[in-house]
């Protein structure tokens, strides 16, 4: 079974971008995940194609106009693997993006992702088409392209076979619950820094145990939240 991604972008040379070099390139290229893009310039209406339109009631910028998305999403069609494909758009008001997420996305058929643009979409196709907003930080890009590309890579370095070592996704950032443990590789001793003792001393059993206590020192240090009893904005976790 291979993660099908359906993009629809008002920029579809925005893509694969980033997403066509090292790991998610070479798993595209090896049919591990597949990329289609939907122009949807295609679907606007005119002589001009006009995708966008003023905001009712009034104010600055212009929005994606309902129809326009929805021909869009439509011509994705409508079959099993495609009705089981979660469609996504990319919006900061959305679910913020976490590596359990990730995970979950990465288990399934795919998704279909809407890449929004000017103020945003119009209200009633989000509706209308059951489209699961997804934030990738708090922060406001210019377009859903750049958050579109952000989620793909998490995704494709999760799906069977794509990372090198299958172990190395495990200890990583968010996996465990903490932030990961630090790295050093050779040469032993660097600008009069040396490794970690431990590191080197060949039992396995205490390097797993220093790690594990790096990992929890760091995250208790820089992402409280994320601790078990941990506070996150807005009351407790
Ligand atoms: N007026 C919108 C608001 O205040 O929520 C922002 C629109 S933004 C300029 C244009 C598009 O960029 C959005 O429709 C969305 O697709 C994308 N975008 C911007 N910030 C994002 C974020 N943090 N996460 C995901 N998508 C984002």
């Amino acid at each position: 079974m291979t993660f099908r991604a359906s993009v629809i972008t008002l920029y579809p040379e925005m893509f694969p971008g980033p997403l066509g070099i090292s790991l998610a390139g070479k798993a595209l290229a090896d049919g591990a995940w597949s990329l289609e893009t939907v122009a949807l310039r295609e679907f606007g209406t005119g002589k001009h194609r006009q995708v966008d339109d003023t905001p009712a009631g009034g104010g600055a910028g212009m929005v994606l106009r309902a129809d326009v998305l929805a021909a869009a999403i439509d011509s994705i069609g409508e079959e099993a693997e495609n009705a089981e494909r979660p469609r996504l758009l990319m919006s900061p008001r959305g679910r913020p993006l976490d590596q359990a997420f990730v995970r979950e996305l990465a288990e399934g058929l795919g998704a279909v992702i809407v890449c929004g643009r000017f103020e945003g979409i119009d209200e009633r196709v989000i509706e209308a088409r059951g489209l699961t907003e997804v934030s990738i930080g708090d922060y406001v890009l210019s377009g859903g392209e750049p958050a579109a590309i952000v989620l793909l890579d998490a995704i494709v370095r999760l799906l069977p076979g794509v990372m090198g070592n299958d172990q190395s996704g495990t200890h990583e950032s968010f996996e465990t619950g903490l932030l990961e443990h630090p790295h050093y590789t050779r040469p032993a001793e660097w600008e009069g820094r040396t490794i970690p003792e431990v590191l080197t001393s060949g039992d396995h059993g205490k390097v797993e145990r220093w790690r594990r206590e790096q990992a929890k020192r760091l995250t208790a240090e820089r992402r409280p939240d994320l601790m078990p009893g941990g506070q996150v904005r807005g009351g407790e976790k």
